[in-house]
């Protein structure tokens, strides 16, 4: 079954940041690929910079609290266990074991900090 053959199923958007591609494949398990299963059901495609064809990018998932569809950034979600925006992070910091809390706190204090 190749269906999906690096043609899009339509457009990813991440709801935080905007950040916007197209995504081939959607769910665990890229396709073309033999032993890869993702740990979290996410929107992804084929590397369009690589020339192997069991080569993809992870675009994004949808949070497990809020069910915003986020990019993986490091600005808009985390992966503890499951994927989650910031925003629910920060809500829910407490919850989160010590150093989720103070990688998150590190984001917020060097924000932006962009050395081009
Ligand atoms: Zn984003
Ligand atoms: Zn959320």
């Amino acid at each position: 079954m190749d269906l999906s053959g690096g043609s899009a199923l339509g457009l990813f958007t991440c709801e935080l940041c905007e950040m916007s591609s197209p995504y081939s494949f959607y769910g665990q398990k890229p396709p073309n690929t033999r032993a890869i299963v993702l740990l979290e059901e996410c929107y992804g495609m084929k590397d369009p910079f690589s020339p192997e064809r069991e080569k993809f990018l992870v675009l994004g998932s949808k949070c497990c609290l809020c069910s915003k569809t986020v990019c993986v950034g490091m600005d808009c979600s985390l992966f503890y266990t499951k994927r989650f925006c910031l925003p629910c992070v920060r809500a829910h910091l407490h919850q989160f074991p010590e150093q989720v809390q103070n990688e998150v706190l590190r984001k917020k204090s060097v924000q932006k900090m962009s050395s081009s």
